[in-house]
């Protein structure tokens, strides 16, 4: 496995639609396995594959209990509304209120090609839906409602 490098805002590559994975090749599976090895050296909460440079339908997100990885994610429904502060791997030293669903659900493929649902409320909706807006090239400051002073993320830090 290997740690990879994650792309910053102003990368073009962080502003294209990715393409849906066909078939799962020992290429994606590594691909997966590095993500994962990244994302928790990283320590964020979720990656998608465009942040480490790769132009295809793929994210793991941080549910808590365990990292899940999703290929060809689609959201199939949501509930409900929050706004919270998120922040990004890609977007270091910044913070915002954003404006996402409560709940969604979400089908995607696992590594075995297996179609499954995972749900998420709080904090999991919002890293489902975050995650999933890289594929499509969003960053979560397109529709920030609210930048954080360094004030504020002091407070929130000692939270
Ligand atoms: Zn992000």
């Amino acid at each position: 496995m290997a740690i990879l490098n994650i792309v910053k805002e102003g990368d073009p590559t962080l502003r294209k639609v990715c393409r849906p994975v066909v078939e799962i090749t020992p290429r994606i599976l590594t691909l997966l396995d590095d993500m994962r090895e990244t994302l928790i050296e990283a320590n964020g909460a979720g990656l998608a594959a465009p942040q480490v440079g790769i132009l295809r339908r793929i994210a793991l997100v941080d549910l808590g209990e365990e990292i899940v990885e999703l290929i060809n994610p689609e959201i199939l429904e949501t509930e409900g509304e929050q706004e919270e502060v998120e922040g990004c791997l890609s977007v270091p030293d910044v913070w915002g209120v954003t404006r996402r669903p409560a709940r969604v659900k979400v089908k995607a493929l696992n590594r075995l090609g297996e179609e499954f649902t995972v749900e998420g409320e709080g904090l999991n909706a919002r890293c489902l839906c975050h995650e999933i807006d890289h594929l499509d090239g969003h960053l979560f400051t397109d529709n920030v409602l609210h930048i954080l002073t360094p004030e504020e993320v002091e407070e929130m830090m000692e939270d």
